[in-house]
């Protein structure tokens, strides 16, 4: 098992959660981009608080994983 710190500093950039959606990491600041549950887009500078402007899905750092690039 690692750490939390240890963790959200391997995630930094983007990420999905549990492989959907996709939002961005930067510290311990997640801006959602498209939402897991409802697939809806939301716009990162109407949004300062990270939750789905949707849905009120509001997303945690457990459940992200990185994006794994090609
Ligand atoms: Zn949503």
């Amino acid at each position: 098992m690692r750490s939390v710190a240890e963790r959200s500093a391997e995630i930094e950039g983007r990420v999905t959660f549990r492989g959907r959606g996709l939002a961005v990491v930067s510290g311990r600041r997640i801006s959602l981009m498209v939402c897991p549950v409802c697939s809806q887009r939301n716009t990162c500078s109407a949004n300062p608080s990270s939750r789905c402007n949707w849905c009120a899905y509001e997303p945690h750092l457990s459940d992200a994983e990185p994006v794994r690039q090609a």
